[in-house]
């Protein structure tokens, strides 16, 4: 290990636990919950076998009242849920980890949609997630009958082996609703000052103390901003006065930003790593209590940084847990070059907020561990010294080369253009981007540690160069084009736009003159980060797309109403709900979504951002002139980043083995008498 980085593997004294190091992994969903608690321990067990000293569930409701159907939530509301929250805090325990649980009520934030309690609230209001319906105001009775819920759930974690017990008061959820004016407009004693409004924070405390405390941590985790200015909870506010009223109570301080989740878990895109510090690091100054923060760290030295300069006392992560597991691992080992770092995408945000297992553009093997029993660091070896050529050089290129390369495979990358990366080398250079780039350079660095591994730049394969190559398999990962006939998401009707660009006229230096014009039906990052793109260049953009918001897909990742802000603030005029049509002498045609009325405005550049079609010329010349040829990636199926990693990897694990259906964690069924 280098030195410089010991103090991160310094153990802490957490109440009446000790984390054996500094690596914490907070709480974070992964689209499992309760319906998969075998896929969930396996995820959490592999964090803890990567290093992680502290590794947390995502959120558990102590309640029917705070049910977040669709999206997977763990759930303890009786004794029938101890067996399953044992299965992962066994899986830390394995390894050597403290294990953590995130009791959660989300009051208003609730929606119920599945057990169809009425929703609760401090005062009376409008469920706060997209549902027309509301939380009624709780009286002292369900105050009461809350700390039971909270008491009774920390019993059965305490039961299930946690060791790190959480009250819950981040991300606008039920004790936060109390905290903030905004929220609670209550005249008893649970509202008006603040120490009213922390009244039921600190009784929640007490009594998990009381109960789990004598051997189990407290952990607060609290919202410290709401960033909704003055009127809300804010860092230098009633922010700081509640950390100074419940100072010692909890035995640990879990800290962050709030308001909507997209404000603790930025993408890169809006935000550096450590982007929490200015908020939270006053926290240690008001407690001698250990203090954890997140900020989507990967480099060891701003870690170190972290500790030294008192900001927190672990290292906070969750999505750099995600996108390498082994990260502590890896720093302890002095293979610090060897961490996968996370690009800051929210791919992984995307997952949950799609109701579906967690994912990452960086891990291909993440929310796989149970399901496929795939792991991040081992893979089994290939029984024969046979040779492979991969033709590309992208992201399915380059993990395809790697997994087969770790296999033991004899393998031959061959790359068209002077630099590896294929889009990533291009969307990279897009405003905000540039970390995506680690989608490379992680595999790069990788694969040149592997002496079976040979990468042959500027080397653009034709059929008969691949059928004289005389591998034994060959693996076609040559990507994807934007499509140029106008079908996208929501127009299927191909449209004469000859005179338009795509995003690969822009990327390969395309002139862009005059009014531009960019439609979008792709609604993912393209359109958008093109119009800033352009706009920052002095151009003048109107962003067209048939959704009712610009980059309507960023909304899984919790980038939308970013997106949307900057666009506006750079002066980028928004033409939402409406389709490009054609394209004529200096103008667009446009035709609303709905009406089909037409409209147009001043146009020199059309872009359009559309679907995009396979790459596949060659694969589809190379049928039948070589025994073993597959495609990945975009080839196969143009598709996230996420998406083609994945692509390359499965195809390397499953090279020579059968193709086993993925495992699935079925209900328990007894047939009807
Ligand atoms: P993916 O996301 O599936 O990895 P990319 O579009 O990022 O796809 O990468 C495809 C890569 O394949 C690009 O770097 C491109 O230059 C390369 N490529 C395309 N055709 C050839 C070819 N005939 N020979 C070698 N490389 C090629
Ligand atoms: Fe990081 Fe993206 Fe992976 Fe999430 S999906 S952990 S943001 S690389």
């Amino acid at each position: 290990m280098d030195k410089a980085h010991a103090i991160l593997f310094e153990p802490v004294k957490i109440g009446p636990v000790t984390a054996p190091n500094r690596f914490y992994q907070t709480p974070h969903a992964t689209g499992f919950g309760w319906q998969r608690p075998q896929s969930g321990a396996a995820l959490r067990g592999v964090k803890a076998e990567g290093g992680w000293g502290v590794v947390c569930t995502e959120y558990c409701s102590i309640h029917p009242s705070s049910d977040d159907s669709p999206y997977a939530f763990l759930t303890n509301w009786d004794d029938s849920d101890i067996a399953p929250l044992a299965a992962t805090a066994d899986a830390i325990h394995a390894h050597g980890a403290l294990a953590g649980i995130e009791l959660w009520h989300g009051g208003a934030h609730a929606s119920n949609r599945m057990t169809r309690v009425p929703g609760l609230a401090p005062s009376t209001l409008p469920a706060m997630f997209h549902m027309p319906t509301t939380a009624r105001a709780m009286d002292l009775a369900d105050i009461r009958a809350f700390r039971g819920w909270q008491r009774d759930a920390a019993i059965r974690a305490k039961k299930a082996g946690f060791d790190i017990i959480y009250v819950y008061a981040g991300h606008d959820y039920l004790p936060f609703q109390f905290l903030s004016a905004r929220t609670n407009t209550r005249g008893d004693a649970y509202g008006g000052s603040i120490e009213n409004r922390a009244r039921l924070l600190r009784e929640m405390l007490e009594d998990t103390k009381e109960a789990v405390g004598d051997t189990c941590a407290v952990a607060l985790r609290l919202a410290v901003d709401e960033l909704h200015g003055p009127r809300g909870i804010t860092s230098e506010g009633e922010g700081r006065e509640v950390v100074e009223l419940l100072a010692e109570l909890p035995d640990l301080w879990d800290v962050n930003v709030a308001g909507a989740l997209g404000n603790d878990s930025k993408s890169a895109r809006f935000s550096q790593e450590g982007f929490q510090e200015a908020q939270v690091r006053f926290v240690k100054s008001l407690t001698s209590k250990p203090v954890v923060s997140v900020g989507r760290f990967t480099s060891p030295d701003t870690m170190v940084s972290q500790i030294k300069r008192g900001v927190q006392d672990f290292i906070g992560a969750a999505r750099p847990s995600i996108a390498d597991p082994f990260l502590p691992a890896k720093i302890r080992e002095g293979r610090a070059d060897e961490i996968r770092e996370c690009i800051g995408c929210n791919i992984c945000r995307a997952a949950n907020n799609e109701g579906v297992g967690l994912r990452c553009s960086q891990n291909p093997t993440m929310g796989e561990e149970w399901r496929r029993g795939w792991h991040p660091e081992r893979i089994a070896s290939y029984p024969r010294r046979e040779k492979v050529l991969v033709v590309g050089a992208g992201p399915a290129g380059l993990e395809a080369a790697l997994a087969l390369g770790r296999r033991g495979l004899e393998v031959s990358l061959a790359e068209k253009s002077r630099h590896l990366g294929g889009r990533v080398l291009r969307e990279a250079t897009l405003p905000g981007l540039s970390t995506w780039i680690r989608v490379r350079d992680w595999r790069a660095t990788m694969i040149a540690k592997l002496p079976n591994v040979s990468v042959f730049p500027e080397s653009p394969m034709t059929a008969a160069d691949i059928a004289d190559f005389g591998a034994d398999h060959v693996v076609i990962a040559t990507g994807s084009r934007w499509r140029r006939d106008g079908i996208g998401v929501l127009n299927l009707e191909p449209r004469d736009f000859s005179t338009a660009l795509t995003p690969d006229d822009v990327f390969a230096g395309a002139q862009i003159t005059g009014p531009v014009v960019i439609y979008d039906d792709d609604h993912y990052f393209m359109g958008g980060a093109l119009a800033e793109k352009l706009a920052r260049e002095g151009h003048a953009v109107t962003l067209v797309t048939p959704h009712a918001t610009a980059s309507y897909w960023t909304a899984y990742t919790d980038e939308q109403g970013f997106v949307q802000a900057r666009l506006l603030e750079l002066g980028v005029t928004l033409a939402l709900s409406q389709h490009v049509t054609a394209q004529t002498d200096g103008a667009a045609r446009l035709a609303c979504a709905y009406t089909g009325r037409e409209t147009s405005v001043a146009c020199e550049t059309l872009i359009t951002v559309t679907g995009r079609l396979p790459e596949d010329r060659l694969y589809q010349s190379l049928h039948g002139q070589v025994a073993s040829l597959a495609r990945v990636g975009d080839c196969l199926q143009p598709s996230s980043i996420a998406d083609a990693v994945y692509s390359g990897h499965r195809f390397a694990r499953l090279l020579g083995e059968d193709d086993p259906a993925p495992r699935r964690e079925l209900p328990p069924f007894k047939a009807m008498p």
